[in-house]
């Protein structure tokens, strides 16, 4: 589909047009849980989501299951052939999607990982299964926050946002829960001016 969203409304063209109120009006923002995700999930995802990066949301299953992407040998879920097989489900309006999946993934050169995203592109995926020790231990609070940092960090991804050196900033590269906890749930304010760019450059 190739729709001009200069032909549906012509303010889009007006350069100020994101400020701090305005909604994006063009495309959702897709959250689509895998599996048997808690729906408390999917809501906080989709609402931060929604504040950060100013799109609408929508939470919608595109894949019942993962198993396609399944590693015997590491008993974990190979993240990029999932993300592959998502951009082949987008729906038209969705100019960007996260996937929720319970399984551990991986990609070949690390042991695991909390996430993927295609930089630049328009699929990521997060994994709760690190994320999430709620509730066999530590509180739902904690595991909320961790869940919601790696799902916008993942997002950003896809809107070209690079790892960031501020150990403060949400798109700063953690390899341990306590790098989790540790960063804020903002970005920092160089990753925010890069994140409006990058929207303005969809033409939204
Ligand atoms: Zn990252
Ligand atoms: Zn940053």
């Amino acid at each position: 589909m190739s729709l001009n969203p200069y032909d549906i409304n012509p303010d889009f063209m007006k350069p100020d047009h994101i400020n701090s109120d305005h909604m994006n009006s063009y495309g959702v923002i897709i959250i689509s849980p895998v599996g048997d995700i808690p729906s408390w999930i999917t809501a906080v995802i989709a609402e931060r989501v929604k504040e950060i990066f100013r799109f609408e949301t929508r939470v919608s299953v595109l894949l019942e299951d993962i198993f396609f992407a399944y590693d015997r040998d590491r008993d974990q879920y190979y993240s990029t052939r999932i993300l592959e097989e998502l951009a082949t489900r987008m729906p038209e309006d969705c100019i960007k999607l996260l996937a929720v999946t319970q399984e551990d993934l991986f990609i070949p050169i690390l042991t695991h990982v909390y996430g993927e995203a295609q930089l630049g592109g328009r699929t990521s995926i997060i994994s709760l299964s690190r994320l999430m020790e709620y509730p066999n231990s530590g509180s739902r609070e904690k595991s909320r926050c961790r869940i919601v940092k790696e799902a916008v960090h993942e997002l950003g991804h896809t809107f070209d946002l690079r790892h960031c050196e501020d150990e403060h900033c949400m798109m700063h590269y953690c390899r341990k829960l306590e790098d989790v906890d540790h960063k804020s749930d903002r970005f920092c304010r160089y990753c925010k001016i890069f994140l409006s760019d990058s929207i303005k450059s969809l033409g939204v």
